[in-house]
């Protein structure tokens, strides 16, 4: 698409916006009645471009992506009403009997950018955000999944006009032109240096950003656990989707004394839930491309006590676990993103967190323990996005919780009402009667200070 073509669609999403139809909240619930009414019927091409740019199977496509996106239409609608509402706030004495009210509007046309490891609910997530809140919405989706991106602009096509909602694809030059462009909110999901470029390009307009990002996030297992159920939790999540989701555990911080048992019980449950052959699983994903493949074998650090096979024609790599980890070693510099686990102990929680510290705040940690003061210790003293206690990535499955980072892992967030909130601007506003105009604050002032003093006390 030519720049010119780009800069006419948000010019006529500006128009479209200003006509100030998006603003209505029975247009906002017919068009997340329309995208969920779109999704199901692609729901089939869906789950097949799935498979084809990842490998992922029916079952988990419909649970990480297009069950999740259901879900998250469905909370919008159940609560719109409510959000939308003026909200109101205790008035102060001096300025009673004046009604003080948050009236959430929207922003205007917002961009959305995301990546290609849950290249549908990552794009989608985000809208339903955008259109509760009464947004128009311009979709940039991954060009790294490009059978997933095809039925992305199809839904979108199908569902909306453009000066609504549009899909504009492309990679790095596209998406730098787009930049170039001025928004009234841009939502990116991605990685650490590309969340720069935006957040800078973001900057000469003054357009505020959510950055969703990533990061090393770990996984603290204490040695009072129930073995079974944290290895068959650590196994799931890690391999989910071959490693590559954002908020899967990095790397575990395992206590000493329980290390060689949990690392049994997890081959165990590798081969349970993939076989002990697991390229032969229909079940078990694959990498996304042979750049992220070669990046994945290039790691170094430890030992491979399980798994560590792989093949490049068919962008494949084992569930492998690697023990004998240390800091320094290269495998754990930046977020992994692939089916490795490097494993590395400790004695005391204390030199759990002093190790978890070393890494920036990471998107999100997780820690298993029967102990709440174990887990209590890492909520309240590692600074992390979010995560789960005696379980892993689920967390971002409930609306209620927003769902974002801390420092390099991201700035603001979204999911329920918190999406909502992202792309709404909250106008204060103080509303006053004319029956009562109190005459102590306008000059002149005489020796009414004791008295403000008391009132503003
Ligand atoms: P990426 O940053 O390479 O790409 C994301 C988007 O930015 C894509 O749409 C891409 O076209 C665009 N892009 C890439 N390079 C660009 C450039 N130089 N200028 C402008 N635009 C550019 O990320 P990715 O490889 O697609 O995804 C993996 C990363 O995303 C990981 O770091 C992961 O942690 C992160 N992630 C975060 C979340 C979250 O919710 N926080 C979710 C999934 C993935």
């Amino acid at each position: 698409m030519s720049s010119s073509q780009v800069q006419s669609i948000i010019q006529r999403q500006r128009q479209y916006f200003a006509s100030g139809k998006t603003r209505s909240i029975d247009f906002r619930v017919a068009q997340l009645h329309k995208l969920k009414d779109g999704i199901k019927a692609l729901e089939r091409e869906i789950l097949e471009a799935l498979r084809l740019d990842l490998g992922k199977s029916g079952f988990e496509a419909y649970g990480t992506e297009v069950g999740l996106i259901y879900e998250e239409i469905n909370h919008a609608l159940a609560h719109i009403h409510g959000w939308t509402r003026p909200r109101p706030v205790p008035t102060p004495l001096v300025h009673q009997p004046s009604l003080s009210k948050i009236h959430p509007q929207p922003k205007g046309v917002v961009l959305l950018i995301s990546p290609w490891n849950y290249p549908f609910q990552l794009l989608i997530g985000p809208l339903i955000g955008a259109i509760a809140a009464g947004n128009c919405a311009v979709l940039k989706p991954s060009e790294v999944a490009p059978k997933t991106s095809a039925v992305l602009g199809l839904l979108i096509s199908r569902s909306f006009s453009p000066e609504f909602c549009a899909v504009i694809h492309g990679g790095i030059a596209e998406t730098t032109q787009l930049l170039k462009e001025q928004f009234d909110h841009i939502f990116f999901t991605g990685s650490i240096p590309v969340g720069r470029i935006v957040m800078r390009a973001a900057a000469e307009h003054l357009t505020p950003v959510t950055l969703e990002l990533g990061g090393k996030s770990p996984c603290f297992v204490d040695q009072d656990i129930d073995l079974n159920v944290t290895a068959r939790r650590i196994v799931w999540g890690k391999f989910t989707n071959a490693g590559q989701t954002c908020v899967a555990p990095d790397y575990l911080l395992v206590q000493r004394g329980v290390k060689n048992d949990l690392v049994t019980m997890m081959k165990k449950q590798i081969a349970e839930l993939y076989g002990t052959d697991p390229m032969g699983s229909p079940d078990y994903g694959r990498i996304i491309n042979e750049h992220h493949f070669d990046r994945l074998l290039r790691l170094k650090g430890g030992s491979i006590v399980c798994g560590g096979q792989s093949d490049r024609s068919r962008l494949y790599i084992a569930p492998t676990l690697i023990d004998h980890v240390k800091m320094d070693d290269n495998i754990m510099e930046d977020e992994i993103f692939g089916p490795l686990l490097p494993i590395l102990t400790f004695d005391t929680l204390d030199e759990g967190l002093a190790l978890a510290k070393q890494r920036p705040n990471p998107l999100a940690c997780y820690a298993f323990s029967k102990r709440a003061a174990f887990s209590d210790r890492i909520i309240d003293e590692l600074p992390f996005g979010g995560g789960c206690v005696n379980n892993v990535l689920v967390h971002l499955g409930v609306p209620g919780l927003p769902f974002g980072g801390i420092g390099s892992s991201g700035i603001g967030a979204y999911h329920g009402e918190q999406g909502f909130q992202s792309f709404s601007h909250l106008k204060s506003i103080l509303k006053s009667p004319f029956m009562f105009d109190l005459p102590l604050r306008y000059p002149p002032y005489k020796k009414r200070l004791r008295l403000m003093r008391q009132l503003m006390r």
